[in-house]
């Protein structure tokens, strides 16, 4: 093969408090062969992420950090541009963990082939890590019953968009908390919402207590701090809280205390209980399969936020942080095969 320059964006140095584009370097790789065995993957779009961020730090969790002058880790989608593997044909689609760069060598084990039909956006969206994410929290740990109020954080980005309209599958009342009076329209109108806050206007407590009158049933939560606090005051009997995820702590540098109402929990016999994607791995097909139809039928909207070029990916991280994104962030590394 003709080496190939392959533009990557490196980890440089971990965050204290807010990332910043300072914490990434670019980096050129030149790619001359493909060792036998492996893969190698042109990446279309990369799957920006708020977990991201404890990536970056050196902390235990549910992953090891990247290192410092690693390839920062990302989910993309793309194609396979040479195969010196026999399960894996050039031309095909695929999504991995290939991080962000332009191309991957990988090996087959790392790579899952695409539906067919489906788009690359939808594949790294709704039928991806966020959609996913959506319908296993809320529909596992969640348990929505007919009738009941579901509240969301973070309700008009890529998880939270998924999760309103999973309840208004399920015979839900859907209620959204987002930061602007923009999302909060686009949740009602476009996403099926029955109500909508903007967290940023007026007292919240209020206005879950107005949106929620007969209080929460299931509280499906992105964000944490405040929202959690006043979503516990409201919590119904047997009600149940789905810690998805906590993007307003993200970026401490120091952890602010705990939710203050958590004996709301004891009071109401209510559960809050948090989960990560991959314990249901195992499921994923079915799940797939499930919003696929839900998709096709036009029952969930897919809402994505592309950026354009490799170089913008810490740009779009720090989108995540500021709010700018509406839908699922990625960045478009390339252009989609013909
Ligand atoms: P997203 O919701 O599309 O984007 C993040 C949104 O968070 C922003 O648009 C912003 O919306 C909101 N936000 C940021 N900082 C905030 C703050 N300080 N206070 C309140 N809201 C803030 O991101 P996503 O990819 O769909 O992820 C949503 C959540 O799911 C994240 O917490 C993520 O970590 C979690 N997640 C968990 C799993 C799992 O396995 N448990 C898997 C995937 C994702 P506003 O404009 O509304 O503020």
């Amino acid at each position: 093969m003709n080496p190939i320059e392959n533009q990557q964006i490196l980890l440089k140095s971990r965050p204290e408090g807010m990332v910043s584009a300072e914490n990434f370097e670019s980096n050129i790789q030149t790619i001359s062969d493909v060792p036998e065995g492996k893969v190698l993957v042109r990446n279309v779009y990369l799957s920006i992420d708020p977990a991201m961020r404890g990536w970056m730090s050196d902390q235990k969790s549910y992953m090891p950090p990247v290192g410092i002058g690693e390839v920062m880790r990302g989910m993309s989608v793309g194609e396979v541009v040479e195969s010196k593997a026999p399960s894996v044909k050039a031309g095909q689609l695929v999504s991995g963990m290939l991080g962000w760069q332009q191309y991957a060598l990988a090996k087959p084990t790392q790579l899952t082939p695409l539906l067919p039909g489906i788009s690359l956006t939808d594949a790294i969206s709704v039928l991806g890590i966020t959609g996913l994410s959506a319908y296993f929290g809320l529909l596992e740990v969640g348990l929505p019953k007919e009738a009941e109020t579901v509240l969301v954080s973070g309700a008009a980005g890529g998880v939270g968009s998924v999760v309103g309209q999973i309840a208004k599958i399920k015979g839900c009342r859907a209620v959204g908390v987002a930061g602007s009076a923009e999302k909060c329209a686009r949740l009602t109108s476009e996403f099926g919402f029955d109500a909508a806050i903007n967290y940023r206007e007026g007292e919240l407590a209020a206005q879950v207590r107005e949106a929620c009158p007969k209080g929460i049933d299931v509280f499906f939560d992105n964000v944490g701090g405040e929202i959690l606090d006043v979503a516990l005051a409201n919590i119904r009997k047997h009600g149940r809280i789905v810690l998805c995820g906590a993007i307003s702590r993200y970026n401490e540098a120091e952890l602010s205390p705990g939710p203050r109402n958590y004996m709301s929990l004891i009071i109401n016999s209510a559960r809050m209980e948090g989960f990560i994607l991959m314990n249901y791995a195992g499921k994923f097909p079915q799940a797939m399969k499930e919003l696929g139809t839900w998709v096709g039928q036009g029952r969930i909207k897919s809402a994505v936020d592309v950026v354009d070029g490799l170089e913008r990916a810490p740009e779009a991280l720090l989108r995540l942080f500021s709010g700018a994104n509406q839908g699922k962030q990625l960045v478009k590394v390339g252009p989609e095969p013909a």
